[in-house]
């Protein structure tokens, strides 16, 4: 790996908080209590590890927000970058024009696709994309001469972006009570959580009883009413939830049963993480669309976009104008750092890294935590991994006692992983990880140790 050449000198951290205090408003923040501590400034990275304003080095176990799959500080993604810039930093898609970028950039990701895609349309984010999916697949209702279906369903505790649709897709309480949400037409069924919602079942039998609700909601509505039904494979900011073997072929066979959409939202599961390109090649599922962002760049320049499947492409493609689209769709730097991107992790071999190698490693040693007197369970899938921090540990994972929620056990551990050189993220109190792919095993055993030190030190701050 190429590193960053020079080290930046440190900046004043103390003035930078100050400044940011006075005039950031942070995505997802409460802002009373960012300014009492003040903000972490990071200003550097090479690998898998982050450098703050005070030189602390840490290490990313969420590759940014999701995202950063060929780790920090690659220098030929720069390149790419700066020689796009230099050559044409900017044009657009509209009205019979493209660029070179993104015309390389879509054949690339036809080929990278599961079977029948050819198409995509690009955004500039996992919401811009989700939005599109709305648009997309009422208009393709619309042209099959079916205008009356327009209903999308979607799960509790999805996580589909944060637009007006993103948001309303997303099955975020939190979300929904700021700014009226979900908007018409979309509602959401249960979601596939064993821990929550399977006690009695095996996961197998779970799995496919949690399907049937879908099966259930498209009764209700009317199968004519029911415009597709969108899912991440595995739920990543839902607090990386797995769904049993059984629940996405049931899903599929459902939506087929019903003539309805399935929509894959692989913003987080694509470009590898689950040791596949696409991880619904992994769980058996045939989406008609996949929504994708984050991993294409790995986060270095903003772009997502949708796959599109033949069915929706050929009637979208005979059917006039799509009135859609954004100022910075198949932008043409974003492109050009996809590409890069892509060609690094097909020349570094990660995503087949991850399915037969690093993947299973972290799996086997990840598992190990589950021996911590407060890890009620430690699960994962490839890069994405989660732990339940638990009160009283059971043999039957339903039995299991929980804190309360008021203690925010999960923040307190939280907070140690940050002061202990570690990023680890969490939802309520399970703790959750999405490393780059490039992790080494020796990097792993690194993390798993730290994980390890900070819930010894969770666990003292209990007593
Ligand atoms: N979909 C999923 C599954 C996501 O995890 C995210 C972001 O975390 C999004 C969509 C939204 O993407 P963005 O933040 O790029 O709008």
């Amino acid at each position: 790996m190429t590193t960053t050449p020079t080290v930046p000198a440190l900046p004043d951290t103390a003035a930078l908080q100050q400044l940011d205090a006075a005039h950031y408003l942070h995505p997802f923040t409460d802002h009373a209590a960012l300014a009492q501590q003040g903000a972490r400034v990071m200003v550097r990275g090479d690998g898998i590890y982050l450098w703050d304003s005070e030189g602390r080095k840490v290490l990313d176990a969420m590759s940014g927000l999701w995202c950063v799959n060929v780790g920090y500080g690659r220098r030929s993604i720069t390149e790419a970058v700066a020689r796009q810039m230099d050559t044409l930093p900017f044009y657009n898609s509209f009205f019979n024009t493209t660029t070179i970028p993104a015309v390389q950039l879509a054949a690339k990701l036809a080929q990278l696709a599961p079977p029948g895609f050819h198409h995509v349309f690009y955004t500039g984010s996992g919401s811009e994309a989700n939005d599109t999916n709305v648009r997309m697949v009422r208009r393709y209702w619309d042209l099959q001469g079916q205008p009356e279906r327009t209903v999308i369903i979607s799960r509790r505790n999805a996580y589909h972006g944060s637009t007006m649709a993103g948001a309303s897709l997303g099955g975020m309480t939190g979300m929904h009570v700021q700014g009226g949400l979900p908007i018409p037409g979309i509602v959401h069924i249960e979601q596939p959580h064993y821990l929550e919602h399977g006690a009695g079942m095996t996961a197998e039998e779970f799995g496919v009883h949690a399907a049937s609700w879908l099966e259930e909601r498209i009764r209700e509505l009317g199968p004519d009413k029911v415009a597709a039904f969108i899912g991440e494979p595995v739920q990543g900011a839902g607090g990386v939830i797995i769904p049993p073997s059984t629940y996405w072929p049931e899903i599929g066979r459902i939506c087929d049963k019903y003539d309805v959409l399935l929509i894959a939202d692989e913003v987080i599961t694509g470009f590898g993480r689950l040791g596949r390109w696409f991880a619904s090649e992994l769980y058996g599922i045939r989406p008609d669309l996949i929504t994708f962002a984050k991993g294409v760049t790995s986060g270095y320049i903003p772009l997502g976009g949708v796959l599109v499947g033949d069915r929706v492409a050929n009637v979208l493609r005979r059917g006039g104008d799509f009135n859609h689209g954004f100022t910075y769709s198949g932008h043409p730097v974003a492109c050009a750092a996809a590409l890069e991107n892509i060609r690094i992790l097909e020349e570094e071999g990660l995503v087949e890294r991850v399915a037969n190698d690093t993947g299973p490693y972290l799996k086997a040693r990840f598992a190990t935590l589950a021996t911590h007197p407060l890890v009620g369970t430690a699960d994962s899938a490839g890069f994405m991994a989660g732990l339940n921090l638990v009160k009283r540990k059971a043999a039957t994972v339903h039995y299991q006692v929980r804190f309360d929620p008021v203690l925010r056990v999960g923040m307190l551990c939280r907070a140690h992983m940050f002061d202990n050189g570690i990023i680890m993220r969490a939802v309520g109190d399970r703790m959750i990880i999405a490393p780059p792919l490039v992790m080494t095993r020796a990097q792993i055993d690194e993390m798993v140790d730290r994980i390890r030190y900070c819930l010894d030190l969770t666990q003292a701050e209990l007593k």
